[in-house]
Parts: C-alpha cells; sequence; structure tokens
C-alpha cells in the first residue's frame, strides 16, 4: 500500500513537472528578434528533427525544414512595405502553439533622383508589353515551392564592391519612381558571378530589363536572381553548388554600365540579399576535419 502510495505519488509529481515546465513544448529561435523592412527573419526549433511544423507570420503560413544539429528552420520575409512596429510570429506544432515576436524598426530608405534619356524612362508600347510578359513569366518562376536545398550560409556573388544597396528609392526625370529590390555590385565585364548557395539553375533567358539572366532555385521558396551578365556559365535544370561559376558580369538589358543586380525572392517577397548574407546558419553537412 504504501509503496503504491509513493508511485501514485511520483508519478502525479512527474506529471505536473512536465505540464509546468511545458516539457512537451519546444524552444523556437527568433533570429534576428529586431529586423529592418526588407530583412529576413530565421525560426529555429531546437532539440527534435522529428515532427513537421509551420509558422504564420504577417498574414502568410511558412513550412519549417529540418536543418543542422536536430534543428528545424524556418525563414520568413519581412516586406519592404511593413510599418514599424512589434509583430506576433506563431509557430504551429502538434497541435501546440508557440508565440514571439519580431520588431520591425524604422528605416529611411536613401533616395537619388536621376535624369535619364526620355527612351530610358517611358517604354515603347512593345516594350511595355515585353516586360510585362516577362514579369508574369518570373511571378511563376518563384512561386513554385521546392524541398530545401540551400545548405549553410549565403554567400555574396562577387567579393567586387557595392554600387547599390537594396531599398534604394529612384526617382527617375521627376517622374517616375522604383524601389531597388536588389543590390548591386560593381565588376569589369567577364568578372565571375557565383551561385549564393547550392541549388538548381531554374532560368537562364534574355530579359527585358534584366538582360542575360540566371535564377537559381534554393527551395524552401528562396530563389536567387543574377542580371545583366555577359556569358551564361551554367545550363538550364543544372545542380548547382554554393560558390560555382553561374556567369559573368556584363551590361546586359537595362543598363548604363556593366555590373551584377542581385536580388533575392523568397515566398514572392524581395528581401534584402545583405540580411540574407548575415544569417548564421550551420551546415548540416559534416565539415571535413583538417
Ligand atoms: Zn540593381
Amino acid at each position: 500500500m504504501i509503496i503504491k502510495m509513493v508511485y501514485t505519488f511520483v508519478f502525479i509529481t512527474a506529471f505536473a513537472a512536465l505540464s509546468v515546465s511545458g516539457a512537451y513544448a519546444f524552444t523556437v529561435d527568433v533570429i534576428p528578434a529586431e529586423v529592418k523592412p526588407g530583412d529576413v527573419v530565421l525560426l529555429q526549433i531546437e532539440g527534435d528533427s522529428g515532427t513537421a511544423a509551420k509558422a504564420e507570420f504577417l498574414g502568410r503560413t511558412v513550412q519549417f525544414y529540418p536543418a543542422a544539429e536536430n534543428r528545424l528552420f524556418a525563414l520568413l520575409p519581412v516586406d519592404i512595405k511593413t510599418k514599424p512596429d512589434k509583430y506576433p510570429v506563431s509557430v504551429l506544432r502538434d497541435d501546440r502553439k508557440e508565440t514571439r515576436s519580431v520588431f520591425v524598426r524604422s528605416h529611411k530608405f536613401k533616395t537619388v533622383k536621376l535624369t535619364l534619356p526620355e527612351g530610358k524612362v517611358t517604354l515603347s508600347p512593345e516594350n511595355q508589353k515585353r516586360a510585362t510578359n516577362e514579369a508574369v513569366m518570373l511571378k511563376k518562376v518563384w512561386s513554385e515551392k521546392t524541398g530545401k536545398s540551400w545548405d549553410g550560409a549565403f554567400i555574396p556573388p562577387t567579393e567586387t564592391e557595392i554600387s547599390e544597396v537594396y531599398g534604394v528609392n529612384r526617382i527617375m526625370n521627376e517622374k517616375k519612381n522604383s524601389v531597388h529590390r536588389g543590390m548591386d555590385f560593381r565588376g569589369k565585364t567577364g568578372t565571375p558571378v557565383r551561385a549564393i548557395n547550392s541549388g538548381t539553375v531554374v532560368l537562364t533567358d534574355d530579359l527585358f530589363y534584366g538582360g542575360h539572366t540566371v535564377v537559381v532555385d534554393h527551395g524552401m521558396g528562396l530563389y536567387s536572381i543574377y542580371m545583366h551578365l555577359s556569358e551564361f556559365k551554367a545550363l538550364q535544370d543544372a545542380a548547382v553548388e554554393k560558390n560555382q561559376v553561374i556567369g559573368l558580369i556584363g551590361s546586359s538589358g537595362r543598363v548604363t554600365g556593366p555590373h551584377l543586380h542581385m536580388s533575392v525572392k523568397l515566398d514572392g517577397v524581395s528581401i534584402n540579399p545583405e540580411a540574407l548574407f548575415e544569417l548564421e546558419l550551420a551546415s548540416s553537412k559534416r565539415e571535413i576535419a583538417d
């Protein structure tokens, strides 16, 4: 009888401890917890990669993917138009919900005024039609979500200087307004352009604005886009490794001189590539010891 009581006591205590400490709950890290509009947020579940999880943030639902060391990762885009505020992010797993918050701070993006020949600002009806059709085609490309193929940290596509950052507001001839939703790298024609992570080449095409353009699908709805190339160095549908040369810098498309325009789409949103490069993402591949 006494033994049985002890057992019962232990059982109840253990059960209560589990409930109170939330042993069935999971740990979610938000990295970084404070961002600028246009940045990317990494959500990390620690401890177990066994069951599926999803996150809800700013009206979109994003799946988690298994990553290194028993972790689950999800990458969340913060649209550049997001108003500064504290936003909830909910993580759902096994009928459980954990809520964290992401603080979007205000950021003043630079404005530049450009004076260009009128023909560079106002498009002919044929060019307008071509540009519109290509925009529709591209939107279809990054609406596809494939399995994760990126691994570890993302790297810049060249070692050359940045000539224009993400988010700059360009006013052309005091009438046309466009936001720079990528980043520009300096470089002479022929400078190698490298894949920012591993993935699959899903587009090599000659576009009206982008000129010779390569799109790499990294999975999880994450795409990198490389424009104005002088040459392609990767084939359509080919698998590419991180750091592999996929093209050469050029001045194809609507440009005034040779440079690389590189952009990143995440779940259809143009995010700041610099914010992606800054994320510390562990590789799930075993490191080779020296
Ligand atoms: Zn650009």
